[in-house]
């Protein structure tokens, strides 16, 4: 029997690319894994992809900053059965989501010295404008839930993501918690694993790349946080470099009012 390959679309807004680098990359563990996929639509694959779709899943890499993006996003979400959001900046804004606290135009004017051309607004995840059927944290993207995407590609099973905390990957390593023990302001109680608690394994703190877990008690580690001596500035900052438009991060970010 032939299995039919499922027709994937890699789309990219706002970002550095690094999480499409990263899913083309993955070819060095499973040899087969672009194969036994009809990848129609990938810029950073080919020049002439079918961008229209119809697209058995559709991987959205990048936060959506320009209303353009909003647009065609809508539009793959039409013409795709899965919408699956690559990466912490698709998944929850990331890092061009920094700029949503900050004025518009001095931002823009920080980088460009003619703002003409720019129509940029404040960054979202693409679950703000489109209903989204999974997400692979990250930045990049991990590769416990790239594994998972993949496989569950492969096999035509719903993946199952990781959602729970840092802390939890950091225990079971059996890694002397650094908040605890050190007074380190660390963010893995917070943060969605999915790294293996990549960072506080080598004795430093975790700050947040992968986004805020699912109704993560931001409030008491942000109190917490000021009783070990952070600043409001520092709090703010923290909660505000992976994940500003989530509501789990605006509460621990609200410490600095
Ligand atoms: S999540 Fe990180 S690595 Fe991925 S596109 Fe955004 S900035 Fe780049
Ligand atoms: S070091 Fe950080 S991630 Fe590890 S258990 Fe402590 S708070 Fe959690
Ligand atoms: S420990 Fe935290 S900052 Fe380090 S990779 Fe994991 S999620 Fe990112």
């Amino acid at each position: 029997m032939i299995l039919k390959k499922p027709r994937i679309g890699v789309f990219k807004y706002s970002c550095c690319a690094g999480c499409e680098f990263q899913l083309i990359y993955f070819q060095k563990y499973i040899l087969e894994t672009l194969g036994a996929a009809d990848i129609i639509y990938c810029q950073m694959l080919q020049s002439d992809g079918i961008e229209e779709g119809p697209f058995d899943i559709a991987l959205i890499e990048g936060a959506i900053t320009e209303t353009w993006q909003a647009d065609q996003l809508k539009k793959v979400r039409k013409a795709s059965t899965h919408l699956i959001a690559i990466g912490t900046c698709a998944v929850c804004g990331g890092i061009p989501a920094i700029k949503n606290n900050q004025n518009e135009l001095e931002v823009e004017t920080r980088v460009y010295p003619d703002t003409s051309a720019l129509h940029s607004i404040k960054a979202h995840p693409v679950e703000h404008y489109v209903k989204v059927d999974g997400s692979v944290k990250g930045c990049p993207m991990g590769e416990r839930d790239l594994t998972e995407l993949v496989l569950s590609l492969l096999l035509k099973k719903n993946p199952d993501f990781l959602e729970s905390s840092v802390c939890v990957e950091c225990k079971l390593k059996g890694n002397i918690c650094l908040l605890v023990a050190y007074n380190e302001p660390c963010m893995g109680p917070v943060t969605n694993a999915g790294c293996d608690a990549l960072c506080p394994s080598y004795n430093r703190a975790c700050f947040s790349c992968f986004g805020p877990l699912k109704d993560a008690n931001s409030a008491a580690l942000a109190a917490q946080l000021l009783k070990m001596g952070q600043s409001p500035e520092d709090i703010f900052r923290r909660f505000t470099e992976f994940g500003q438009p989530t509501i789990e991060f605006q509460t621990g970010a609200n410490v600095k009012k």
